[in-house]
């Protein structure tokens, strides 16, 4: 990291010639500045060696990773141990997102923060579990006052799990400045993760901007062919170029002991030796983290999921990673002049990658020209409010929906309508409106708006219901149509039979199911008094844990409502006997 640091700094000052005993002097004056930026003597999150399935300002859909992914080992159950004193200030229970999660605010000033836990320590399952009681509810936020739950460095604090939007148990860690809520990367704060691997590059690709710019004798994106020379180091054929082009690159990064492919801390471009361009993943805002649509070539991560990195900087992109960069990373081509355009790679401990790419500037007779269709209708300014109405619909897209001026695409086939398509990146939800007035009260009870995921098939989205109009919000474009469920969700009891005695079971577990909308709501009482059942969405499943309440001897009658997207409602009730026990 430190070697890196160095760099930057040279070539801000744009000194190339420098000395190898002097850069290595400036380089532990760097770090040791650099150390004290950020406090280095917070515990580990978990006491087993660390290993990440995911890093920070790894690429996402829409946003960053922002905070680190680190192994459990596969189990669910470890135990979690607060980085630092302080207190709980937050505690947060939903069904996706970090399902259980726990923020803890530190005197150093920063808030630490665990998710995906499988449950909390004994004294703040307490606390939560007496509000949850209280609300008569799964999901549930507090923010405890600062005397509520304090809390000691290196205090069990929780059991990892996989709750929430999490596909395989990890722990999601979170270092984030509490003043603004700014995520840092975790690394920053002295977590050592071994890594003596160069990160991995899959492919570079380079882009025309400017209307008379050619790569290889086309004037669309060209994917080069790499070769790599050794491990680490790649290069290609010559490239024929001319006009304004930039570079794009997709590219991993694997950490010793682990599989998991994660993402790179520091991307540079050099040309002849110059540096243009540089993007670092330090910290970010959650404001801008949208705005990794910009970084992304977002077209190919639409159509092949492939995260590929746009090495320049587009002129509506807020992101606050880039430092160093001259013309905002774009290289102008001239005729007669040989370029070497480089991409270095590296991971947080400075493993570098780089990728010479030899350019030779000629302007010559295009083999390939893309044929760019021009509508002339449906302009849409991302500066202004942008309507579309069709026959049985009307769309609204406020100021700033979208990052670019495009042409808007619209038709309406029998039933389905599709709104341009999702390879264009939307900023801010935009609204729907479906008018039903064809249809019967006793229709319109059971439909709802509908949204084409990126396989075909429709998902229920959120239905307000005004009159004879249906209208939802989308924070993506593509096919939309009027669906209906009229079928109920299924209540069916998991680890248990009707009529039995349960005194030995710990836990009752039923699972509920809904094929169309999907479950919206449920509750669950034992002889008429609220239970807490906690919901795992994936596997649908409610758990009620018996030393939640005391236990009076008998019969105990159990009753669930559930009820989907579409107003489908089952009311399931069974009984079962047991013991008298206390809490
Ligand atoms: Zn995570």
């Amino acid at each position: 990291m430190s070697s890196l640091l160095i760099i930057n700094y040279f070539s801000r000052t744009k000194n190339i010639i420098m000395k190898n005993y002097f850069l290595l002097a400036l380089a532990l004056l760097i770090f040791t500045a650099k150390a004290q930026d950020y406090p280095q003597n917070m515990a580990k999150p978990l006491d087993i060696p660390l290993l990440l399935s995911g890093t920070f300002g790894e690429l996402r859909g829409n946003h960053f990773h922002s905070g680190l992914d680190i192994k459990t080992k596969g189990i669910e159950g470890l135990k979690v141990f607060s980085a630092e004193k302080g207190y709980v200030s937050r505690i947060k229970i939903s069904h996706g997102g970090y399902g259980k999660a726990l923020y803890i605010t530190h005197p150093n000033g920063y808030t630490t923060v665990y998710g995906h836990l499988k449950k909390f320590s004994p004294r703040i399952e307490k606390y939560i579990k007496a509000k949850q009681y209280k609300k008569e509810s799964y999901t549930i936020q507090v923010y405890p006052k600062a005397s509520e739950l304090v809390i000691s460095k290196k205090e069990l604090i929780a059991f990892s799990g996989n709750t929430g939007g999490s596909f395989g148990a990890h722990l999601h860690y979170e270092i984030r400045k509490t003043a603004g809520a700014i995520p840092h990367n975790p690394m920053l704060f002295g977590i050592d993760i071994k890594d003596t691997q160069k990160p991995v590059v899959k492919n570079v690709y380079i882009y025309p901007i400017s209307d008379d710019a050619q790569i290889n004798q086309s004037d669309d994106v060209v994917q080069v062919n790499l070769k790599q020379k050794s491990l680490g180091s790649f290069t290609s054929d010559p490239i024929i170029a001319f006009g304004k082009i930039g570079v794009g690159v997709n590219t991993y990064d694997k950490q010793d002991g682990s599989y998991n492919w994660n993402g790179v801390y520091n991307i540079k471009v050099r040309v002849n030796g110059l540096q243009t361009y540089e993007h670092q993943l330090e910290k970010f805002s959650f404001g801008e983290t949208h705005y990794i649509n910009l970084l992304l070539d977002y077209e190919r991560y639409i159509k092949f999921k492939e995260y590929n990195q746009r090495l320049f900087i587009t002129p509506n992109n807020k992101l606050s990673i880039y430092k160093n960069s001259i013309n905002n990373g774009f290289i102008d081509i001239n005729e007669e002049k040989d370029y070497l355009i480089e991409i270095i790679i590296s991971d947080f401990k400075g493993n570098e990658s780089i990728i010479k790419l030899p350019i030779i500037g000629k302007d010559v007779a295009l083999i390939k020209e893309v044929q760019h269709e021009k509508v002339t209708l449906n302009y849409f300014d991302k500066n202004n409010v942008n309507y579309i109405t069709g026959d049985n619909f009307t769309a609204t897209f406020r100021k700033n929906t979208f990052y670019e001026n495009f042409y808007f695409d619209f038709q309406e086939n029998d039933s389905i309508i599709s709104l341009h398509n999702n390879t264009v990146p939307v900023r801010k939800s935009f609204t729907i409106n479906f008018d039903v007035s064809k249809y019967t009260t006793a229709q319109r009870k059971h439909m709802y708006i509908a949204q084409a995921n990126k396989k075909g098939n429709y998902y229920f989205r959120a239905t307000k219901k005004k009159g004879d109009i249906f209208s939802a919000k989308s924070k993506a474009l593509g096919n939309f149509k009027l669906d209906k469920d009229t079928i109920k969700p299924t209540v069916k009891p998991f680890n248990f039979a009707q009529g039995k005695w349960l005194s030995s079971y710990k836990q009752l577990i039923v699972k509920i199911k809904d094929n169309k909308s999907g479950i919206k709501y449920y509750r669950a009482t034992i002889n008429g008094k609220w239970i807490l059942m906690e919901y795992e969405s994936k596997k649908g499943a409610l758990t009620y844990n018996f030393s939640d309440n005391k236990t009076i001897s008998g019969k105990q009658n159990l009753k669930i409502i559930v009820l989907d997207n579409a107003a489908n409602k089952v009311i399931y009730n069974t009984y079962f006997y047991r013991k008298e026990s206390n809490k």
